[in-house]
């Protein structure tokens, strides 16, 4: 209880080594008090006034916030526009497919992987089923198919 009491006294009456001893036990209260001291001993000498300050902190705050509200829009587009590309290009497949035509170029590639610039509609046989549920049972295919049996 004595040792308690002298080191008590000790330190309450001087403020920096009270956040010394703050600091001791703590690595985030060190670098607190690292700040703390720094800023006393150097005043921040881009901004004189605190109301200066004040505005600042309220600038960059407002700035933050417009920023924040920036991205979750573009956030957004960006989910937006990769959905509507990987729609398109399945519909564009399941036509090429009900064309018969290559998926990957149309004929247009001669380096193309899947059909080396043959692919034009017509390449391969069209997909029945495919063909059915894009232009429904009236489509040319279908019809062809009807006659000839
Ligand atoms: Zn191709």
């Amino acid at each position: 209880m004595q040792v308690f009491d002298a080191a008590a006294s000790a330190a309450t009456l001087d403020p920096a080594a009270m956040m010394q001893e703050f600091a001791a036990g703590d690595p985030r209260m060190a670098a607190l008090v690292e700040m703390m001291q720094a800023q006393r001993a150097q005043p921040c000498n881009d901004v004189a006034a605190p109301d200066e300050r004040d505005e600042l902190i309220v600038e960059m705050s407002a700035r933050l916030d417009a920023a924040e509200a920036r991205l979750t829009k573009m956030t957004r587009i960006a989910r937006q526009l990769h959905e509507a590309g990987r729609a398109a290009s399945q519909r564009l497949s399941n036509l090429a497919a009900a064309l018969g035509a290559c998926g990957l170029c149309w004929g247009d590639d001669p380096a193309c992987l899947g059909c080396r610039g043959r692919g034009r509609p017509g390449m391969v046989r069209p997909d029945p089923q495919i063909r059915a549920e894009l232009f429904g049972a009236q489509s040319p295919a279908r019809e062809a198919a009807m006659h000839s049996h």
